[in-house]
């Protein structure tokens, strides 16, 4: 497919941190972007708000390296405590990025990302909703709530879990093997006993859901939880419920003594698992949830959103400069994700039912606790970094050294 003699028009559907990402990298090699956005920043998003090294590290490439340490809470340490009660602490390796994580608040990182691409020179819309998407000809039509419809030669639908572009462009939703639903709580005047850490706990009666404290600025922390579709069809509980009772286990109720919740809970899907002809169409890209980029194991996801964008900007400039914007001239975007994020992924959905198993995990931070390199290794799957088990930790795990 031959694109037109001007400057193709690309649209943006969503500032999440994968549209915001996309339309900078493409805004900063002079593209034509126009990013769409259904809400108004500041606005919030239901998440964790866990940012990872290679988050941060995917903020500096952005030009937003500050933001770690302006608005969120630096954090250089994992707390992790297992079903069966064994806690243990590690500090992020150096090797891992400079070994910094931080929690940033969705709600401002993801204003800062939106500005950020304005600054690079792309077109952002807010309060537009895009509820449609044509072929025309050699142009695709977006059609928005407001009745207004746009043109564009290439489209990347960046409008996270449910997408309206992933349904449009014909791809299946993702089955409830392949998702989770995660919900969160804002809590106030918390005094954590690792406010340095991302606290990660187990819970024997709550598993296959795993919950999450992480601290906030200002004496805040982000509660929550998450568990696979699947399995929480198969429970007769709502996750609501789930994350009450997770709050008063007693690790997690000791965490939150004195602390006061802020407003209701919300909870959100996660989609996990795609393929490349899933993400990849004539004159269309899929990026971060939309395409099922979430580490499966954790329910992480902005970092791989966020360099989906970078993906996506480098495969359409080539695209353009080849004059072919086919799935095939596109083709560059499913090789660059599947390198980078396939075997993690597939690491950390085999992992999942390690994860599920009180005795293993146990026996697993038990070795962490007493051995630094299984306890490095056990960093990296949890920090999305992992793209297989050495030999090493297998036999240290299964011989309980
Ligand atoms: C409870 C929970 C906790 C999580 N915790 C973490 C965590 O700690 N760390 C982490 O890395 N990840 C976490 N995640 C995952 C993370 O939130 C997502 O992976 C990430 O937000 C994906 O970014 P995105 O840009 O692809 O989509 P989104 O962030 O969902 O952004 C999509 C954007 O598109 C807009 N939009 C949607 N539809 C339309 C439309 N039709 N027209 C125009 N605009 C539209 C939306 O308003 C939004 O701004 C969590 C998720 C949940 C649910």
């Amino acid at each position: 497919m031959p694109c037109r003699a001007s400057a193709p028009h690309i649209v943006i559907v969503g500032a999440g941190p994968a549209g915001s990402s996309a339309a900078t990298f493409l805004a900063q090699q002079g593209a034509r972007v126009t990013l769409l956005e259904r809400g108004h920043f500041p606005r919030d998003k239901t998440c964790g708000d866990g940012c990872t090294p290679r988050t941060l590290w995917m903020l500096e490439r952005l030009g937003l390296g500050s933001l770690a340490n302006t608005d969120g809470t630096p954090v250089d340490s994992v707390h992790a405590v297992s079903p069966g009660g064994v806690v243990w602490d590690a500090a992020i390796p150096a090797r891992l990025f400079g070994g910094k994580a931080s929690i940033i608040p969705r709600e401002v990182l993801d204003e800062r990302l939106a500005h950020r691409a304005v600054q690079a020179g792309a077109t952002l819309r807010e309060g537009v909703r895009v509820v449609g998407l044509e072929r025309e000809g050699d142009v695709l039509r977006l059609r928005c709530l407001a009745g207004e419809s746009l043109l564009a030669d290439v489209v990347l639908g960046c409008d996270g879990s449910p997408s309206v572009i992933r349904g449009a462009l014909g791809v299946p939703d993702f089955p409830a093997h392949g998702s989770a639903f995660a919900i969160r709580a804002y809590y106030e005047n918390v005094r954590l006993s690792h406010p340095r850490s991302l606290g990660f706990f187990w819970d024997e009666a709550l598993l296959p859901a795993y919950g999450w404290i992480f601290p906030l600025p200002g004496g805040r922390a982000n509660v929550g939880l998450g568990m696979r579709a699947d399995q929480l069809a198969a429970t007769s509980a709502r996750l609501p419920e789930l994350l009450e009772r997770f709050c008063a286990s007693p690790h997690v109720a000791a965490e939150l003594a004195g602390g006061q919740r802020l407003g209701r809970p919300k909870g959100h899907h996660l989609p996990f698992g795609s393929s490349a002809r899933h993400t990849t169409f004539d004159q269309a890209l899929l990026l971060g949830d939309a395409a099922g980029f979430v580490n499966p194991l954790t329910g992480e996801g902005i970092e791989f959103a966020l360099e989906s964008g970078a993906f996506a900007a480098e495969a359409v400039a080539e695209a353009v400069n080849a004059g072919d914007l086919s799935a095939r001239g596109l083709g560059g975007y499913a090789r660059r994700w599947r390198t980078r994020f396939r075997t993690a992924f597939r690491l950390n959905r085999r992992l999942m039912w390690a994860f599920e198993r009180p005795w293993l995990l146990d026996r697993v931070f038990r070795t962490a606790c007493r051995d630094e390199r299984t306890r490095d290794e056990l960093i990296d799957v949890i920090s999305g970094e992992a793209t297989r088990l050495s030999w090493r930790f297998l036999a240290s795990v299964a011989l309980g050294r």
